[in-house]
């Protein structure tokens, strides 16, 4: 029988945020910062899924040429988040290598090399011996790469909660464990309301919903083409430290990517898992993990004679051009998605804060979001940009 809630509270305040992950806790942030009156509602714990689970890389190196601003933007606050929350959040410029062993894709590095120096990426190409002396822990045998200084990683398990406390310090009202259940829009305000039957009205809505962000759209008739995918990971046991930077290495069209934490143990990943929106939850596959676990010995052979101690994988929204949905809704006034990071939207959180600020509270960011347009796809998908508004539950 379905649970029956009675609305016991209902208030009202600037903005709501729907999804406590990275996306929707620095929205909340950057929107406190300059004096909103934020709301967030998250299903489970603040950064319990993706942004939680994740690699920790935090790499411009590669990235396609539209998430350059914004990525670049999130660099700059990655470089001072003590500042920010008070703590480093495990975050370390360490660098971040790609490494080719195949003529095109060499050609393809040092064409984004080319087009990265526009944006002032700070790419560095690098030669086999260039990477054979910086990096004399990659084993295989490579025709060079890239290297982007100002990369690094954080601990993903620490970077979202420690947004979200230090949101709270700004009076963000973070309601954990309370999915929304119904939104309405009355032409001005959208009135939300929660599982736990609370009820709140805002004038503006953020969908930072992760892999759910299109099923809520669809709540709005707004309709989105996210496939959902499943990255996992691998750890190995703690040893001395010896890899240096991050490492990207494409395998048979897939990246392999590893690194070492300052406690000593590795962290790779490649290859898909399965993901169950319904349940929430993502399993390796087993294949996959054997796979990338002989590429990891392959690509760092003093890995061989190690423990692999744990594995996982994280439920993660991906676009058909693995570009997020980013930006205003066209169907209502106030409505704005945040969703679809396909794989690698943990650094740019902090850039997607900000942004989703400028737009809630300036109507438009100082950005280029062009290439995340939400309707970018509307011919191929039906999607609807004006639909009416419908109540749903
Ligand atoms: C294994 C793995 C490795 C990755 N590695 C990297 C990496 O190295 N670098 C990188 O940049 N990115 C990486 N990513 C991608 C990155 O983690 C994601 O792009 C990012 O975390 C997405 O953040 P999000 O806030 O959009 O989504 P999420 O973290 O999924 O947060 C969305 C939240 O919305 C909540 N929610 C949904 N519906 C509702 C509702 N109705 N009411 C209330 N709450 C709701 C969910 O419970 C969830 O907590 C990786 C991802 C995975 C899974």
């Amino acid at each position: 029988m379905k649970k029956v809630t009675q609305m016991t509270k209902a208030f009202e305040t600037e903005v709501v945020v729907i999804g406590g992950g990275i996306a929707g806790v620095c929205s909340a942030y950057y929107l406190a910062r300059r004096g909103a009156r934020v709301v967030l509602f998250e299903r489970g714990a603040v950064g319990a899924q993706a942004s939680g689970v994740n690699f920790g890389g935090l790499r411009t190196n590669g990235r396609a040429e539209p998430e350059l601003p914004l990525s670049l933007r999130a660099r700059a606050q990655w470089q001072k988040i003590e500042t920010l929350v008070g703590d480093n959040c495990e975050t370390e410029i360490t660098g971040h290598v790609e490494i080719c062993d195949r003529p095109e894709h060499m050609a393809a590095v040092e064409q984004w090399a080319g087009m990265a120096e526009t944006h002032g990426v700070g790419a560095q190409l690098l030669s086999a011996a260039d990477v054979a002396r910086r990096f004399p822990w990659i084993g295989t045998k490579v025709l060079g790469g890239c290297f982007v200084a100002g990369d690094g990683a954080a601990n993903p398990r620490l970077v979202t909660p420690v947004f979200a406390i230090a949101a709270c310090k700004l009076g963000v009202d973070i309601r954990e464990h309370d999915a929304v259940r119904t939104i309405r829009h009355d032409g001005g305000c959208f009135q939300i309301e929660s599982e736990s039957g609370t009820g709140v009205r805002a004038p503006i809505l953020v969908n930072a919903a992760g892999a759910w962000g299109a099923r809520l759209a669809a709540q709005f008739s707004e309709v989105f083409p996210l496939d959902v995918m499943a990255p996992q990971m691998v750890v190995s046991e703690p040893f001395a430290r010896v890899v240096t930077s991050t490492v990207d290495y494409p395998v048979n069209g897939r990246f392999f990517y590893a690194r070492q934490i300052g406690r000593g143990n590795l962290l790779f990943g490649r290859g898909p898992g399965r993901a169950d929106l319904d349940l929430g939850r993502a399993r390796y596959v087993p294949q996959n993990l054997f796979d990338a676990s002989r590429i990891a010995v392959d690509v760092l052979p003093f890995l061989r004679g190690r423990n692999f101690i744990r594995t996982w994988a994280g439920v993660e929204g991906k676009s058909p051009d693995s570009l997020p949905f980013l930006g205003k809704s066209r169907a209502i006034d106030g409505l704005i998605h945040a969703f679809g990071f396909s794989g690698h939207g943990f650094q740019l959180g902090p850039g997607i804060g900000e942004v989703v600020a400028e737009l809630a509270l300036n109507g438009r960011t100082s950005t280029q979001i062009e290439g995340f347009d939400p309707y970018r796809f509307a011919k191929h998908s039906g999607a609807m940009g004006n639909a009416p508004l419908i109540q749903t539950g």
